[in-house]
């Protein structure tokens, strides 16, 4: 069975005295960072002059050139986007990363994939919190935590494992469950969920539906609320307690025709393009195309992006949202 670790479970003194630099002030890095702040750790930010930087400060962290933070540090983690992590890592962490260190990310792209290889004498460390990281942020101070992932890469000081559970602790993550996993796991599965299931699969599900409805004539915006805007209602139920209690609240017919007809529009042929985007991911065939679109500036990323903004659906949606009082401060 899987390791699984609590509050209990932490020596806090493993991260007490550190200094800690997070780098990038982001999604996760300006999560992360507020919940490491309130737990009374010390952390520093380390990012280039622009408008993150100016939201740290405004936030009340000292802020630093990414160089200078790695250096000042004891404990830096990367999380700055991972398409961005090498070249920062050559140019300002790694020449500041001196014998017992700990480097830290929170997805193991670029140590997996040979993009970052670190010195042999610092600790190497995960932890992933399994939620974006306004989640982060918001559950920490609602007095819980987003689960998270730890996993050790490099323990040569023989505490990396104690440092990695209390920073998981410092992001409210032991209030939930941290689950340990390696460098490997953690990247293909959190790539393959990606892809297949969590943006790619249901963003590619809902257009499909959408299409299908608008192309037999229906009206557009009956489409956006049964295939877009219920998504959620039903998503909320999985997530609560999963097929059984979404099945207990939907109508007899509802489950009828999910049991009979989801397997057929989710079929063999799906079966097989996740099997093989699952290859992709293992055989380095997509972390090797990703890193190539990084180089030539991201045509394909760039003009999909566009053309995905234009659909008709992104069009309904946000004359329909804005009908709605709930969605009045979301835009
Ligand atoms: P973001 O895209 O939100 O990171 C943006 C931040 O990085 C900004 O503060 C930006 O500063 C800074 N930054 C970008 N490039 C540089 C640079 N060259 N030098 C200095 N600072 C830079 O990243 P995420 O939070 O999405 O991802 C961070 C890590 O966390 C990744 O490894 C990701 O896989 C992982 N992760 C992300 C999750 C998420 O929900 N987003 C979930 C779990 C893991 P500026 O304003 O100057 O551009
Ligand atoms: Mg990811
Ligand atoms: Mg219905």
């Amino acid at each position: 069975m899987i390791q699984k670790y609590y509050d209990n479970d932490v020596d806090p003194s493993a991260i007490a005295k550190k200094t800690i630099a997070v780098i990038g002030y982001g999604s996760q890095g300006r999560g992360q960072a507020l919940n490491l702040k309130d737990s009374g750790l010390n952390v520093i930010i380390g990012l280039r002059p622009g408008k993150s930087w100016d939201l740290a400060k405004s936030e009340g962290f000292q802020v630093y050139e990414v160089a200078e933070a790695a250096k000042k540090a004891d404990v830096i983690q990367i999380l700055i986007p991972d398409e961005n992590q090498a070249a920062v890592y050559r140019s300002f962490i790694g020449p500041n990363l001196t014998k017992g260190k700990v480097l830290m990310f929170s997805h193991g792209f670029n140590i997996h994939y040979g993009q970052i290889v670190p010195p042999e004498d610092v600790d190497v460390v995960m932890v992933a919190p399994k939620g974006p990281g306004h989640m982060v942020r918001r559950t920490y101070t609602e007095g819980m935590g987003v689960p998270a992932l730890i996993a050790i890469h490099q323990d040569v000081s023989g505490n990396a494992r104690k440092v990695a559970l209390a920073y998981a602790q410092g992001i409210g993550a032991t209030r939930a469950v941290v689950l340990e996993t390696n460098f490997r796991e953690e990247t293909e599965t959190d790539l393959f969920g990606e892809q297949a299931v969590l943006c790619g699969g249901i963003t590619s599900l809902i257009r499909a539906g959408f299409e299908t409805l608008v192309e037999a004539g229906y009206a557009p915006e009956m489409a956006y609320l049964e295939v877009l805007h219920e998504t959620k209602l039903i998503v909320d139920l999985i997530y609560e307690g999963g097929f059984t209690k979404m099945r207990s609240a939907i109508s007899n017919t509802a489950q009828y025709g999910d049991l009979t007809r989801g397997p057929r529009v989710i079929g063999q042929e799906s079966y097989m393009a996740m099997q093989e985007v699952l290859e992709e991911i293992q055989n380095g065939t997509f972390a090797k195309e990703w890193i190539l679109e990084n180089m030539v500036n991201r045509p394909t990323f760039t003009a999909l992006t566009r053309a995905d903004e234009e659909h008709l659906i992104e069009e309904v949606g946000s004359e329909i949202r804005a009908m709605m009082p709930q969605f009045k401060n979301k835009r």
